[in-house]
């Protein structure tokens, strides 16, 4: 029987996130705000062979889902190459690879990625106001990253999700914008609370707007009906909209209802380290131990011992938490 792996809770773990860079050429506020971090030499960062023996290694053990991620994961020379890799281990039961993206390069680069074998994207974008989108995100490219929206329908890459982080006092009197955008266009629009995962560590609990305030703004405008009965290991509760018009809206609330008993998530930074949860403290280096030469049983032994170690839950809530130390862009988000 296939292997599947399982952490100590009885969690299955189906999905893997990699980050290809730390790097970033947005400054969103509320994961990067303070000036350039101190990206990983090239020498720790794992090399695409090495990103490829991992991710084959964890299909074997059961990964069915892969999304690479960032940093600006499209800063990665030739992604493309990656991408068409990992596309191979579809022949080896992964079933789903996909990418989040700021939409920066989409432009001029959806389609190639569409060939490469990439099935899905999401693309973050936090404003549809050209003044608050660059106060969010540090850069004046609202009309670009539109452009690489409708690039990425063009190219099929669908269906496309939309990422908008809502944060009190810059954005969330358009969540109701957004649900008329996911409308208009035919996409799914996720919302997602404002997490501790800053790198000026200025989150603050007054800055979250809860998935229950979300859910009612869209409401006052659109009346929605739950997708599914039960969520499943799904982060977002899914909505369609009552009168059956496109689209789709999904709210991601991990601060005021958390999921973890239903994680099947698992993270590999760009630098190798294997993260159990997106606010672990600790990580594990997978990069060291294929650098020393293990052999692909020993590799494996490494992960599922790792996998045991995973949290039962994150400690957002509790009053002694502490937030990690890295920031989004560095965990990939
Ligand atoms: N650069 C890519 C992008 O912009 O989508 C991929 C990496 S980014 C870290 C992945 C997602 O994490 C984005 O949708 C971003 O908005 C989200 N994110 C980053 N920091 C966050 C925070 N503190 N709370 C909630 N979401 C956050």
């Amino acid at each position: 029987m296939a292997r599947i792996l399982t952490d100590s809770h009885n969690r299955a773990i189906r999905d893997l996130r990699v980050s290809l860079t730390d790097r970033c050429n947005f400054r969103c506020f509320y994961c990067l705000p303070h000036g350039e971090p101190p990206i990983a030499p090239k020498e720790q960062m794992l090399s695409y062979e090495e990103i490829e023996y991992a991710c084959d290694v964890f299909v074997e053990l059961g990964i069915q889902k892969i999304r690479l991620t960032g940093g600006e994961p499209m800063m990665r020379r030739d992604i493309e190459q990656i991408i068409y890799k990992l596309a191979q281990l579809k022949d080896r039961g992964l079933e789903d690879l996909a990418l989040t993206t700021n939409g920066y390069f989409l432009p001029h680069r959806a389609e190639s990625l569409k060939q490469a074998g990439l099935d899905r994207i999401t693309i973050s974008l936090d404003s549809l106001k050209r003044d608050v989108f660059k106060q969010m995100t540090g850069v004046d490219v609202l009309e670009r990253v539109l452009e690489g929206i409708q690039a990425a329908k063009e190219a099929g890459l669908e269906p496309i999700k939309i990422n908008a982080v809502i944060v009190r006092g810059h954005n969330e009197d358009e969540v109701a914008d957004f649900a008329a955008f996911a409308r208009e266009h035919d996409v799914k629009m996720r919302f997602i609370e404002f997490m501790p995962l800053d790198s000026g560590h200025d989150w603050s609990r007054e800055d979250v707007v809860s998935g229950r305030e979300i859910r009612e703004r869209i409401e006052e405008r659109f009346p929605l009906v739950p997708v599914d009965e039960v969520r499943g290991s799904n982060t977002s509760s899914r909505f369609r909209f009552a009168d059956g018009a496109p689209g789709e809206v999904g709210i991601i609330a991990p601060v005021t209802e958390a999921f973890c008993g239903a994680c099947s998530r698992i993270r590999l930074t760009s630098d190798g380290q294997i993260r159990t949860c997106l606010f672990s403290t600790v990580e594990y280096s997978l990069r060291d131990v294929m650098r020393d030469g293990a052999s692909r049983q020993e590799i494996i032994d490494f992960i599922e011992g790792v996998v045991m170690k995973k949290e039962p839950r994150h400690f957002i809530n509790d009053p002694d938490f502490v937030a990690p130390s890295r920031s989004m862009s560095f965990i990939g988000g």
